[in-house]
């Protein structure tokens, strides 16, 4: 039943990507922040409970955990979202891992919060179906963690490594089997900055898919950090897109770190190697100096309709300081434009 439903969409989603470009959310944190939450908001142990999850650490800040907390105000941002024109949301997840969760104390809860956080973004995705018609898709959101697996934290011992291929393939397939048993469409790796940590999570999701009988579409986003135009573990694009082509992905692409305009040359090289759909979904401009994105709906929306006018790109959407009125004009934008064409290898 599952695998029927997982298939259909995933034919769905490549006829859409043919026909336009799509059009995924914006940040979820952002939308959090403007939620003013405290300490047992997000910990859910005031007056109604409803965390079953203990720990003895603070939560304030552990957005995920929102998901059994807060889940009608996390499927509020969903929904918000999708009515604003999102094709596809991102789950709630980026860090649901046992490794990010570590730091709260909530490795316990991983499982029901990427099931959960699937199963929300669904039913946000259905109400908004019901008032327009149009189809829409979980993304799993799998974020990077906060280790680096080819990179030592230590300076003075270069050759030590906090996390392990191993650890990160054991963390992402368990974050990756919830996504799937809560019914999200397809999965997506994003912000990532070391291609080690990728791998891991490119191999624990086809391990998950070859086990659940179902292989979801995968989406691979990387994040160039600095000004030389590289992810933190030294890769330019073009290596990037050779170190994850062998996961046929969905979609290839960039998000987070940068706004549009320092992303535009990055997102230019991707789309001339890889023989796959390009994604791009910049930051709302470069944080100021107190953490804040400046640009406003307009100006990255104007953006990325160049990212769009030059055939750049098949799915644009938003990262940190984007909101719902960033993505409808995000949508409008690009409304004019075909999607970009490339060679298809396997078709060809
Ligand atoms: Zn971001």
């Amino acid at each position: 039943m599952t695998q029927h439903t997982n298939l259909d969409h995933s034919k769905h989603l490549a006829a859409l990507a043919k026909e336009r470009i799509l059009i995924m959310d914006g940040a979820m944190g952002t939308q959090i922040q403007a939620l003013g939450l405290a300490e047992e908001d997000y910990s859910g142990h005031g007056a109604t409970q409803k965390c079953r999850h203990h720990s003895d650490h603070p939560q304030k800040g552990n957005n995920d955990l929102l998901i059994l907390t807060q889940p009608e105000a996390v499927e509020e941002i969903h929904f918000n979202f999708a009515v604003a024109g999102a094709d596809i949301v991102e789950t709630n997840t980026f860090s649901a891992t046992t490794i990010a969760q570590a730091d709260y104390g909530m490795e316990n809860a991983v499982h029901d919060l990427n099931a959960e956080g699937a199963r929300i973004a669904r039913r946000a995705m259905d109400r908004a179906t019901a008032i327009d018609g149009k189809r829409r898709f979980v993304a799993g959101a799998v974020g990077p963690t906060n280790r680096t697996a080819s990179l030592s934290p230590d300076v003075n011992d270069p050759g030590y490594r906090a996390v392990t291929f191993d650890d990160l393939r054991i963390a992402y397939g368990q974050q990756v089997r919830g996504l799937i048993e809560g019914g999200a469409d397809l999965i997506l790796i994003e912000t990532i900055f070391d291609t080690l940590n990728a791998k891991a999570a490119i191999f624990a999701c086809f391990e998950a898919f070859h086990d659940r009988g179902a292989q979801l579409p995968l989406m691979i986003s990387g994040t160039i950090t600095d000004a030389s135009g590289r992810t933190l573990s030294g890769q330019t694009p073009t290596a990037f897109w050779h170190s994850v082509s062998h996961a046929r992905p969905f979609t290839v692409g960039l998000n987070c770190a940068l706004g549009a305009a320092a992303m535009r040359p990055h997102i230019a090289e991707l789309a001339t190697v890889a023989d796959t759909l390009i994604c791009a979904y910049p930051n709302a401009g470069l944080p100021n100096a107190f953490g804040q994105y400046d640009e406003g709906p307009d100006d990255t929306a104007g953006q990325i309709a160049k990212f769009a006018a030059e055939g750049l790109v098949n799915v644009v959407g938003g990262c940190c300081g984007t909101t719902p009125d960033h993505i409808a004009a995000i949508a409008a934008a690009v409304a004019p434009y075909a999607p970009r064409q490339f060679r298809d290898k396997v078709a060809a």
